[in-house]
């Protein structure tokens, strides 16, 4: 007698088409083919298991460093925020899932007595986001306060690595291929949580002091060349201000580009490379984006 093969038993949420401009802060981009929303570890292990070697995956924090081009993603985007969302506190080490956002790791780690961890508090992204870009902010970095991660392989195999395992530098982390962050132990210093709290007021007031942070972008567009920074730059170029269709360079950070509501993604990129080809040509100095940008062009 012949079976039927057999289906793995999912617990996540399946959506096909979905819309991706809501879940990146430039707020562009076409439709995920497919996106799974896991109802924990397990369940994505089962999944991924169950998908074609050869499908293209995108795993997706908050979106606060992605460009989705106007065509979509061809193939399966993972989405952790608010499913892989816990955070515990044991001593002086925080074990945090992949998809907490880095504003509550901050509150968090102070409301602990923890020190070491409020540059995370204006960071838009999750804990993912920030093991996989080595996110940083005022002289913090996401790295040096890692005392391990537990990640998982295309097959659904979960594995514990330490960082010596990661080659960590600025704004970038490779890991072993075809593994992804599900969570981290992070081991930080005890103090005083009502300092800590403070730090974290006067950090995010700098920001709104100096970022235009209530428009849509993905934070600083390039990486600060050495010894040098690429607001600098641009600004030195007579490029703050500078439009192409809906994508502006803001006039407030000149590092900025800012969607001022009807940007396509094919805007932004044409922008960026304008800016990239003024700088070099003006200042001789070659930016690199700090954003990663995945999908397919319109
Ligand atoms: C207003 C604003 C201010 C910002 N300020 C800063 C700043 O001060 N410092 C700074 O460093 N960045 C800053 N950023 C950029 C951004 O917030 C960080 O890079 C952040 O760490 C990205 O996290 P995310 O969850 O949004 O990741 P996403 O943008 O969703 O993804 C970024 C990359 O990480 C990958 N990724 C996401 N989750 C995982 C995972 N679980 N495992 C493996 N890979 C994963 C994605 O595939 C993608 O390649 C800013 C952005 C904005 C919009």
């Amino acid at each position: 007698m012949m079976t039927a093969p057999k289906q793995p038993m999912l617990r996540g949420e399946l959506r096909l088409n979905e819309p991706l401009k809501r879940y990146n802060t430039w707020r562009v981009g076409g439709c995920a083919r497919q996106m799974y929303l896991p109802a924990d570890a397990d369940d994505l292990a089962v999944f991924l298991d169950s998908l074609p070697p050869q499908e293209p995956l995108l795993w997706l924090g908050l979106g606060s460093n992605l460009l989705i081009r106007d065509g979509g993603f061809p193939g399966t985007v993972i989405m952790l925020l608010g499913r892989l969302n816990s955070l515990s506190v044991e001593g002086d080490e925080v074990r945090v899932d992949a998809g907490v956002s880095c504003a509550k790791v901050a509150r968090e780690c102070a409301r602990a007595n923890l020190t070491g961890a409020a540059f995370l508090a204006g960071i838009p992204g999750t804990m993912g986001g920030a093991l996989a870009m080595n996110a940083g902010a005022f002289g913090g970095e996401t790295w040096p306060i890692v005392s391990s991660v537990t990640t998982i392989g295309r097959d659904g195999r979960i594995h514990q690595r330490l960082p010596a395992e990661f080659k960590v530098s600025y704004r970038e982390v490779v890991r072993p291929a075809e593994e992804w962050f599900l969570s981290c132990i992070l081991s930080l210093k005890p103090g005083d949580g009502s300092a800590e709290q403070a730090a974290i007021r006067s950090l995010l007031e700098r920001r709104a002091a100096t970022q235009p942070t209530g428009q849509p972008s993905c934070g600083s567009t390039f990486r600060n060349p050495q010894g040098d920074h690429a607001a600098r730059l641009i600004e030195a170029c007579g490029l703050k201000g500078h439009r192409i269709g809906g994508a502006e360079v803001s006039p407030k950070h000149a590092n900025f580009i800012i969607n001022t509501g009807d940007a396509s993604a094919a805007d932004i990129e044409n922008l960026v490379a304008h800016v990239a080809a003024e700088v070099e040509r003006q200042q001789g100095v070659r930016l690199e984006a700090e954003f990663h940008a995945v999908g397919e062009p319109s």
